[in-house]
């Protein structure tokens, strides 16, 4: 999905026709898979800033408020379906959600404030756009040329870059993609189903791999009871700020195969949230992993991070966003096995 295209016009309040479907198939109905100019809205509090301060201006907005169908939480066969609609507030009151995946339960809490999270979304978190502090902060206060984002052709993060090098700093995704998570979709073709990792394009121009016309309806969340899941994160404030780096750290024992599966899932180094799979292999491939020694794991963490590629943004160094990475991905290992995080349990 590409961004509408971009018209600025200084010290107007920006005007749009707002659509707002009461049902799925009212939505399906109203989102156009043309070239017309719209964006959807779940709970606004990132695209409605992004209006207001001219950063984009949609002719249409296409509101998910009224869509009852899309803000439940429900039990399926071994899975939990949470619709795309569903306040950010009621996820962490929810309490099916807190009994099965109180790890997506500790990244929602972590989101902006209470505020923000009675209006945000998870559909709207799942889908928030990468961010660029020229694209999402200084460009809209004026005097910068427009970057490939906004159509122009220069990027200002990356000198003489040909690609938009926005970062993803949204919170949820990565413990949604460590707990195999799909996403809903629909659109007037019908519906599909992905897994949320494919769901993202790394590429902070045009980052989803929606097509115009389809909307997020549903996160299917599978329920393993061997699955545990820790996610740490690092901000600047302790809160209503978004993580420099996020760290999800899932590990599921399989009974019958005697093996233990890791996910490791890094947010605010690309554009898309990034699967570290080498460290993944390295640490979870062996058929026992408390063979597996803390000194071992604290040396395939530091190696495998080493490697990650990061896209600069603000004042601190892809080094330190690095550093933070290893010591927050110790931590997650530490809380899922005990002495692992700091090189130890041999
Ligand atoms: C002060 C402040 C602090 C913040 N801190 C954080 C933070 O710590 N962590 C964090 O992750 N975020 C943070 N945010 C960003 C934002 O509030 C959250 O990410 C929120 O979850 C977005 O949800 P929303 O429903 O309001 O999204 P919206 O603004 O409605 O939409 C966000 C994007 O998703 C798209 N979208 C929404 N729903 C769908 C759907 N169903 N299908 C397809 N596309 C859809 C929209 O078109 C838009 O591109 C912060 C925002 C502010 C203003
Ligand atoms: S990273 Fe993307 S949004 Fe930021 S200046 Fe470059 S092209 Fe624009």
């Amino acid at each position: 999905m590409v961004w509408p295209s971009v018209r600025r016009r200084r010290g107007a309040i920006n005007t749009f026709r707002y659509i707002q479907p009461k049902n799925i198939s009212g939505l399906k109905s109203v989102v156009p898979d043309n070239d017309s100019d719209y964006v959807i809205v779940g709970g606004g509090t990132d695209v409605l800033l992004k209006i207001k301060r001219n950063v984009y201006h949609p002719e249409e907005v296409i509101g998910l408020s009224a869509v009852e169908e899309i803000q439940h939480v429900e039990r399926g066969k071994g899975v939990l379906k949470i619709g795309a609609a569903l306040k950010l507030a009621d996820v962490i009151s929810s309490k099916e959600i807190s009994e099965e995946l109180p790890s997506l339960v500790s990244a929602c809490k972590r989101i902006a404030s209470p505020q923000l999270r009675n209006m945000a979304t998870i559909g709207g978190n799942v889908c928030l756009s990468p961010r660029c502090e020229y694209y999402d902060q200084v460009v809209w206060a004026g005097g910068f040329e427009e970057c490939y984002k906004r159509g122009g052709d220069l990027c200002h993060v990356v000198r003489g870059g040909e690609g938009c090098y926005a970062v993803s700093c949204a919170d949820t995704p990565p413990v949604l993609i460590a707990l195999d998570a799909q996403v809903e979709i629909e659109g007037g073709h019908g519906r599909r189903k992905i897994f949320l990792e494919d769901l993202y394009r790394n590429d902070g121009r045009d980052y989803l791999t929606i097509n115009r016309g389809e909307v997020v309806s549903q996160v299917v969340v599978p329920l393993d009871d061997s699955r545990s899941c820790v996610y740490n994160r690092y901000s600047m404030r302790g809160a209503i700020d978004f993580p420099i780096v996020g760290v999800a750290v899932s590990v599921s024992d399989s009974a019958d195969e005697c093996t233990r599966s890791f996910k490791v899932v890094v947010t605010g180094l690309q554009a898309s949230p990034v699967r570290m799979e080498s460290l993944e292999q390295s640490i979870g491939e062996k058929r026992n992993a408390s063979n597996y020694s803390g000194s071992e794991v604290w040396r395939a963490i530091d190696e495998e991070v080493d490697k990650l590629r990061c896209f600069r943004h603000g004042v601190l160094s892809n080094r330190f966003k690095k550093r933070t990475v290893k010591m927050l991905l110790r931590s997650g290992m530490n809380q899922l096995h005990e002495g692992w995080g700091n090189g130890e349990g041999d």
